[in-house]
């Protein structure tokens, strides 16, 4: 079994529809694979309407959070949430309230790169988002477009990383607030990407240790950011902990180079994980 369980599609910051991203799982000889756009689950029904025989789709999210309990600003945590119930009503509000900060904060670094004499336009930007789920890459395509840098990581590494003068912070949520949410819906929470220092400050093991007795039920090891020391520093932390290990592409389409299924899930991971959740069921044949 082949098992990729964190993917985007253009109902975030992917782009390829959850129909094409269906499609692209089963060429690559996937057998099982999870939507995990960001704060969103408006691709879910068309991923399963989509769902081609013979592959398994596990309706998924990735939740932007937050860990506070250091000095300095709040380090980003991205939570992946699996089968949870879409309709809980707690959820659903902080989700919502996310996407709307998502609105705001684009608007903000768009109207700064403008004032600044970069050829982008907010309304512009954000028709770029077929879920109205902006983020960094939608503005990085805009720059490519515009001519202004020549890749979608050029425009990262060069005016929307986070230390940059036109970059602006969303109020994510609470990372054991997020854990709390995705478990009281009969989710499975599982820490994405958790130590891949490319992307800024990452937090240290003993905010690991709060966030699995606060009910986190996994972590994702086999990443394309981790390096090799990483993955076996969170290998040795899942097993301590009593966590389940995970793996994934986390697949952008052509906002990222990483092919689909680049990195995968032991079906032993796979099957715990799908006994943990109870909000909501995998789509299969
Ligand atoms: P945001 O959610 O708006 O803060 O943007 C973060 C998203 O940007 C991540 O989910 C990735 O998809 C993408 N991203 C972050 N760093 C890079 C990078 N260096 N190159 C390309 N995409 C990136
Ligand atoms: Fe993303
Ligand atoms: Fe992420
Ligand atoms: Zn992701």
């Amino acid at each position: 079994m082949r098992i990729d369980l964190h993917t985007h599609s253009s109902v975030s910051d992917g782009t390829e529809s959850p129909a094409e991203l269906v499609a692209t799982a089963a060429a690559a000889g996937l057998d099982v694979v999870a939507l995990t756009d960001h704060d969103t689950t408006a691709g879910w029904a068309a991923a399963a309407a989509a769902r081609p025989p013979g592959l398994t789709v596990v309706p998924g999210m990735e939740l932007s959070c937050a860990w506070t309990g250091v000095e300095g600003p709040p380090v980003a945590v991205h939570l992946l949430a699996y089968l949870f119930d879409p309709d809980h009503p707690a959820f659903a509000a902080e989700r919502a309230r996310l996407r709307a900060e998502r609105l705001s904060r684009g608007e903000r670094i768009v109207r700064a790169l403008a004032a600044d004499g970069h050829p982008v336009v907010w309304e512009e930007v954000l028709a770029r988002s077929a879920g109205g789920v902006v983020g960094r890459p939608h503005v990085a395509r805009a720059l490519v477009e515009a001519g202004v840098v020549g890749s979608v990581d050029e425009a990262f590494a060069s005016l929307l990383h986070h230390r940059s003068p036109y970059y602006a912070a969303k109020a994510d949520t609470e990372v054991l607030d997020g854990i709390a949410l995705v478990r009281a819906a009969g989710g499975v929470p599982v820490f994405a990407h958790g130590l891949a220092t490319s992307r800024g400050r990452v937090v240290d093991d003993a905010a690991i240790e709060a966030m699995a007795a606060g009910g986190l039920l996994g972590l994702e090891v086999d990443h394309p950011d981790h390096t090799p020391d990483q993955r076996a520093h969170l290998r040795v932390l899942a097993d301590r902990l009593g966590l389940l290990c995970t793996g994934s592409s986390d697949y952008h389409g052509t906002n990222k180079r990483t092919p689909i299924a680049a990195c995968t899930t032991a079906p032993d991971q796979y099957a715990a994980l799908l006994a943990a959740g109870t909000g909501t069921t995998v789509l299969t044949d």
